[in-house]
Parts: structure tokens; C-alpha cells; sequence
């Protein structure tokens, strides 16, 4: 696969899926574990103990998909 078509899927995916389904958070993409992930923006956030909890509170609903494995791309 070529960079430019993985971008063109996350891209996809952001679009398809804009906020968290349990939070409405914006979604981020984030590179973790040698894949890209569609990922509510408050996981993995700290900013406040407020937001700690809530995230606690709805963890598993939060939105977090693997969107593309990019192993595939570790020659680049
Ligand atoms: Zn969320």
C-alpha cells in the first residue's frame, strides 16, 4: 500500500467518525504499537482530574480503532 492511500483511509476514517460515541470528544489519530488509531482525544489525556474520571467512568465506550497497521511502512 502506498503512503499516500493509508492517508486517504484515515482521513476516511476521521471524517466518518468525527467525536467519540460515548463522549463526543473530537477524535484524534494517533500512531501507537506499529498501528494508526481513530481514538477519542480524552484517552490518554491527563489534563485534569475531572476529565480522568469521566474518562474512567465511560472507558468502554470511548471510541479507539485500529484504523491501519503500519508495519508495513517501517522501510519508509
Ligand atoms: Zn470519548
Amino acid at each position: 500500500m502506498h503512503h499516500h492511500r493509508a492517508v486517504d483511509l484515515i482521513e476516511q476514517q476521521h471524517r466518518e467518525q468525527p467525536f467519540c460515541a460515548a463522549c463526543g470528544a473530537p477524535t484524534i489519530t494517533i500512531a501507537r504499537h506499529g498501528a494508526i488509531w481513530l481514538e477519542c482525544s480524552t484517552l490518554g489525556e491527563t489534563k485534569s482530574p475531572l476529565r480522568r474520571l469521566f474518562s474512567l467512568d465511560s472507558l468502554a465506550g470511548h471510541t479507539r480503532d485500529v484504523i491501519i497497521d503500519t508495519d508495513f511502512e517501517k522501510v519508509a
